[in-house]
């Protein structure tokens, strides 16, 4: 079964991309992820649970993952780059609220980001874990899904937050390995856009033009946007 997302958008740029074009059904799909030890067996080994850092998805299929942060800036220029391509939101409580009706109409998953955007080491463990279950329960009463992804804001955080977060099932914290913003390309350590690159975008009033540039790096990679709850599934049990 084929899990590379296919949209009237991607038929286009498929069609330019004829590295993408046809892959080989054994590189298509999620990648293995059982090599992961539950946390159930990483609490019966006597450490306590706490939640992963990734900042690049091992796999080799052709595929990137756009990750959108803050939701300030909500324009109807982004949500048409936007409609049928896999992205993941990470919210503050504030713009979830405020921007129900979009997220609505966009349809996409939306992960955690804090309530109030603080860099989260200044806080002692239970400013921590307010900000991020409760940030986490405010999205998944909105989404009605489970919320088990965090980008901590300013990409700030420590073992307490991993603690904290895992308590209130969170699984993976988020970072990323490129940034598309203000009209150029970042990419961290180890260069270009590679399968797996997890590119940070924010939401602000230019994010239309931030996200066609980072597609187009993509496409110029012979890469298309990956689903990265797809990638990057809940581990717990809900
Ligand atoms: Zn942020």
């Amino acid at each position: 079964m084929t899990r590379v997302w296919v949209g009237a958008l991607m038929v286009t740029l498929m069609c330019l991309m004829p590295l993408a074009a046809a892959p080989a059904a054994d590189r298509v799909g999620p990648p293995n992820v059982t090599a992961d030890a539950p946390k159930s067996a990483l609490a019966s080994a006597g450490e306590p649970a706490r939640a992963k850092v990734v900042r690049h998805v091992d796999t080799r299929d052709p595929v990137a993952f756009l990750t959108i942060d803050d939701g300030i800036h909500r324009t109807a220029a982004a949500a048409e780059v936007l409609d049928g391509i896999p992205a993941t939101f990470f919210l503050n409580s504030g713009p979830v609220t405020a921007g129900k009706d979009y997220w609505s109409a966009l349809g996409h998953p939306i992960q955690a980001h804090t309530i109030r955007h603080p860099t989260l080491t200044r806080l002692d463990a239970q400013g921590q874990r307010e900000e991020v279950c409760g940030n986490a329960a405010r999205i998944s009463k909105f989404t009605g899904k489970p919320v088990w992804m965090l980008r901590p804001p300013y990409g700030v955080f420590n073992a307490t937050t991993q603690h904290v977060a895992a308590g209130c099932g969170i699984d993976y914290i988020v970072m990323w390995d490129a940034i598309a913003e203000n009209g150029r390309m970042q990419y961290g350590r180890g260069g270009g856009m590679t399968p797996g690159t997890i590119i940070l975008l924010h939401f602000t009033p230019r994010l239309a033009d931030d996200l066609r540039m980072a597609l187009a790096a993509m496409r110029k990679a012979g890469l298309q946007p990956g689903d990265l709850t797809e990638y990057l599934p809940a581990r717990s049990t809900r």
